[in-house]
C-alpha cells in the first residue's frame, strides 16, 4: 500500500513539474489539444465477429495517430491528468448515442476490466478512473450517472498483445468474472466502456458474463478501435 501511496504522489509530482505538452502531438501548453481532440470527435459503429450485431458498439475513433498516442500516454506512461480530456470525450458519445438510440439518458457505467497485475502497475484500474470522471463530466451536464466496477479479469489471462481473436477468446473465456456486490441496480441502463476494441473479445466476456448476471447491456462506448 505504501508502495502504491509513493507511486501516486510521485506520479502527480512528475505531472506538475512537466511542461505541459499535448499527448496527441507534442504542441506546448496543453494536455489535449483542439486539433487532436477532432481525433476522438466522432462516433464509429464497431463491427466484430464477436459481437452480437442488434448491440449498439461504438468507438470515438480510430486507434492510430494522436487518438492512439493518447490512449497509450494515458495507460502506459502514466498521464493520468489526460483522464479528464478523454472522460469529456465520451461523456459527448455517451450523450450522442443516448440521442442516435433514443434511450435514457441516465447512466450506469461499468468499466472494462484491466488485468490486476497491470492494474498495480499502472497505479490503479485505468477505465475506472476514466468512468468516475465520465460519470462527473456527464452528471454536471445534467445527465445523471454512476459507475458500477463490477468487472475483474481474473488471474491467469495473459497479456493479449500479439494474440489472434479465436486465442484472445480462450484466453479471457471464463476469466472475465463478475464482482456481484458492485452490480448496478435492477433495470439500470448500462454502458460499458473501454479504451480499445480490437477483437472485441474482451467486449464480448463482458457483455456475456454481465447477461449471466442479470445485467444488460444498452450500449458500449471505446474511446478507440482498430481497423477492423
Ligand atoms: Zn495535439
Amino acid at each position: 500500500m505504501r508502495t502504491t501511496w509513493l507511486g501516486e504522489g510521485l506520479s502527480g509530482l512528475i505531472d506538475l513539474l512537466l511542461p505541459l505538452r499535448c499527448a496527441g502531438c507534442d504542441a506546448a501548453g496543453t494536455a489535449w489539444c483542439r486539433g487532436c481532440s477532432r481525433e476522438l470527435g466522432g462516433l464509429r459503429y464497431v463491427e466484430r465477429p464477436l459481437l452480437d450485431p442488434g448491440l449498439p458498439v461504438y468507438a470515438l475513433g480510430r486507434y492510430r495517430g494522436a487518438a492512439r498516442r493518447a490512449v497509450l500516454a494515458y495507460k502506459e506512461s502514466g498521464r493520468r491528468y489526460l483522464a479528464g480530456p478523454l472522460a469529456r470525450h465520451l461523456a459527448v458519445g455517451l450523450r450522442a448515442i443516448s440521442a442516435e438510440h433514443r434511450l435514457d439518458h441516465a447512466w450506469w457505467l461499468v468499466p472494462a476490466p484491466s488485468r490486476a497485475i497491470a492494474s498495480r502497475r499502472r497505479g490503479g484500474a485505468h477505465m475506472t478512473r476514466i468512468a468516475h470522471r465520465t460519470a462527473a463530466e456527464l452528471a454536471a451536464s445534467g445527465c445523471p450517472a454512476a459507475v458500477a466496477d463490477c468487472l475483474v479479469t481474473a488471474r491467469g489471462a495473459a497479456d493479449s498483445t500479439g494474440l489472434d481473436a479465436a486465442e484472445r477468446v480462450r484466453n479471457l473465456s471464463g476469466r472475465v468474472l463478475v464482482r456481484t456486490g458492485r452490480l448496478p441496480p435492477p433495470g439500470a441502463q448500462v454502458a460499458l466502456i473501454d479504451d480499445v476494441i480490437t477483437t472485441a473479445a474482451t467486449v464480448a466476456s463482458a457483455v456475456r458474463v454481465l447477461a449471466a448476471a442479470g445485467v444488460g447491456v444498452a450500449a458500449v462506448l471505446s474511446l478507440t478501435a482498430t481497423a477492423g
